[in-house]
């Protein structure tokens, strides 16, 4: 049983000097150098690194002023308090040796002693002795920032015991030594022994990490120690700072989640350092637990919505994206928890923030079997910090030791974890901006795809419009044609004929010259039918026609007129010319020889009208026509088979 602690003596006291045959730790350390003596000292220094092994420690070496401080973990006795309502006086009075002694030494987990959550107060006794000639100014540093309260009891000069009630529980202002852990200077008079006892209580996981530190070197511990939080926070600073700076500038939430997650992280790290209660708000102890917890939650949250986004879970893996989304209800939910009934629910926080971390592990391990490029900077990243937060938390809850690794590996952890979280953000930022020019280059390939095409089929109705148009012009000339030409005979028809006359009757008004007209019409045409059928009777047409258009000068137009009347245009003639061009009309027509049913007739023949006019204001096409008509009546009169008319001028 771990009975006394010897104190260091101070920088460049006689260490020789011992009480009670004691002096261990002096012949250990400064005794005469003879051979013998070395040799005693030899022995003893393998006797007494056995004594904890045989549980009958007689103390503990004195390490050297200067060096580092001195776990006093092995030397502790405890009793617990389970109802918390034990005075210092009854504590006193309980017998420390024989075996009634509800004193036990506490097993050491690591170098702190630890006992759970649990509402019970807990009493730590710890026996110091000085046995120099010179009294030694001592630090004992309890290195938990979280404990709810602590109280220290130490003799005053007289021998009677003083309380110092502090802790993370009580104002900043409580603590004897500002530190921002709980720092207990002490003074332990030469040649004597000391006993302290300490109390502690919490509502969070009771780890009692505690050191002996010679008063005079705990300042520059205390500097070396604040330098290292100061490293941290700087960097973290940075960090926030800047992706804060490029939130701004790229407005892409995953900058925002990574600061308000980087922000929890520092808050919670500078929490668990006991910074908050130094220096963030030192008159706020009562809310700093709850606070803590938010912060912790406020970071899941916003390590999950960034999980979300860096992995794509959404589209990804759609049934973590649900629990993701589960677990982030939880912690938005769990803070009012916190500030209502912190004691009740912090058992269970911390499952909870453990289970959030599994949950926040495996799912960068999913994405990683899934070869997400992201995930594995997450989890290069991610694995940083929750190593170092899984130790902390298995070291509250007592099954982890208290070391280096266990207590600031934290903010190593955290600090290549921000690192490699903004690498991965700029990682993204690269991906994402890849993918964008990828797809602005598929755009503009399809884009000018989509306008060959176009082009191409533009081209294609242009050119099927164009033959259609040309298809089109050539059925209308056809059509023109047809409309212009007579169905049965194949020469000009009514309708041509009124076009030409008009034309040249315009053409000669302006040149002056004759414009002749014969009109021509088949004799007794219409016996012929009776009798040979109007078949036959249109067999005449035709070949009556083709004979008068046989006798026509190119520039003259001969028309069918209606049934089997004719007409002949023909400008600049005179009226000598059409007299003779409708004499060889009615000749070429006899000349057929077609016989004529009626015996008068014999053959078919034709009477002319011949009408010739120069065409002026005064006169009308009308009366051209009126004339030719007039003279085929008289030819017809006449007897037929004639010409009459050409006599007449305007
Ligand atoms: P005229 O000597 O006085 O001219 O006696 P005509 O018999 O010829 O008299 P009319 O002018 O009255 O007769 C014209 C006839 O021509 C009437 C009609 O039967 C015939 N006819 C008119 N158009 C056509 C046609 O397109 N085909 C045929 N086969 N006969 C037609
Ligand atoms: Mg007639
Ligand atoms: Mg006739």
């Amino acid at each position: 049983m771990p009975q006394a602690v010897f104190i260091a003596p101070a920088r460049g006291a006689d260490s020789g000097a011992t009480r009670g045959g004691v002096g261990l730790s002096s012949m250990l350390w400064s005794g005469p150098a003879s051979r013998a003596a070395r040799l005693a000292r030899g022995w003893l220094a393998a006797v007494w690194l056995c004594l904890p092994v045989l549980g009958a420690a007689q103390g503990m070496a004195v390490v050297p002023a200067g060096s580092v401080g001195q776990d006093v973990t092995p030397h502790w006795l405890h009793v617990a308090d389970p109802r918390a309502d034990m005075t210092i006086d009854q504590v006193r009075q309980l017998a420390v040796q024989g075996p009634d002694s509800p004193w036990t030494a506490p097993a050491p987990n690591g170098s702190a002693v630890g006992f759970g959550f649990t509402k019970a107060a807990h009493w730590l006794r710890l026996t110091l002795r000085n046995p120099t000639a010179e009294p030694s100014a001592q630090m004992l540093e309890i290195a938990n920032a979280r404990l709810s309260y602590l109280d220290f009891f130490a003799p005053d000069a007289t021998g009677q015991y003083q309380a110092i009630r502090t802790g993370g529980d009580t104002p900043f202002a409580t603590r004897p030594y500002a530190s921002r852990h709980f720092v207990f200077p002490l003074t332990v008079a030469p040649h004597s022994e000391q006993v302290l006892y300490v109390r502690v209580q919490s509502t969070t996981g009771l780890v009692v990490p505690a050191k002996l530190w010679p008063a005079a070197d705990y300042s520059k511990h205390q500097r070396d120690d604040y330098m290292v939080q100061s490293v941290y926070f700087g960097v973290a600073a940075a960090m926030i700072l800047f992706n804060l700076l490029l939130f701004v500038a790229l407005r892409d939430r995953a900058y925002l989640l990574y600061v308000s997650f980087a922000v929890s992280s520092v808050l919670i790290l500078a929490a668990k350092a006991g910074l908050w209660d130094e220096f963030l708000w030192p008159h706020h102890w009562r809310l700093t637990s709850a606070a803590f917890y938010t912060a912790v939650s406020v970071g899941f949250v916003s390590f999950f919505q960034f999980t979300r986004i860096m992995l794509s879970t959404p589209e990804q893996m759609p049934r973590t994206d649900k629990a993701l989304r589960v677990l982030s209800a939880l912690h938005v939910v769990a803070p009012v928890l916190y500030w209502t009934s912190f004691a009740l629910v912090a058992p269970y926080a911390i499952g909870v923030i453990a289970f959030s971390a599994i949950t926040a592990f495996g799912v960068g391990v999913w994405g990683m079997i899934r070869r997400m490029r992201a995930a594995y900077f997450f989890m290069g990243a991610f694995s940083m910090l929750l190593i170092g937060v899984f130790m902390v938390v298995l070291r509250s809850a007592g099954l982890l030791p208290t070391n280096v690794f266990t207590v600031d590996g934290a903010l190593l952890g955290s600090t290549l974890e921000m690192l490699l979280l903004a690498f991965a953000l700029a990682d993204r930022f690269n991906q994402l901006r890849r993918e964008k020019i990828n797809a602005q280059q598929q755009l503009m390939e399809t884009q000018q795809r989509l306008l060959e095409n176009l082009q191409s089929s533009e081209r294609i109705l242009a050119q099927r419009v164009d033959e259609r148009t040309e298809q089109l012009l050539a059925l209308n000339q056809k059509l023109e044609a047809l409309s212009m030409v007579d169905g049965l005979t194949g020469i000009a028809n009514r309708r041509q004929f009124d076009q030409v006359l008009a034309r040249e009757w315009t053409h000669m008004q302006r040149k002056g010259h004759n414009l002749a007209l014969v009109m021509l019409d088949v004799d007794y045409f219409k016996s012929y039918n009776d009798v040979c059928g109007h078949q036959a009777g249109d067999e005449c047409l035709r070949s009556v026609a083709q004979a008068i258009a046989s006798i026509c000068r190119t520039g003259d137009l001969v028309a069918r007129y209606g049934g089997e009347e004719f007409v002949i245009i023909a400008p600049g003639t005179d009226g000598l010319q059409a007299v003779q061009l409708a004499q060889r009309a009615c000749d070429t027509v006899r000349a057929l020889a077609m016989p004529h049913p009626l015996e008068h007739a014999a053959v078919v023949t034709v009477s002319c009208g011949v009408a010739v006019m120069v065409p002026s204001a005064d006169s009308t096409l009308e009366a051209l026509l009126g004339y030719a008509d007039a003279a085929l009546y008289q030819a017809k009169a006449r007897g037929r088979n004639q010409v009459a008319g050409g006599d007449f001028e305007a």
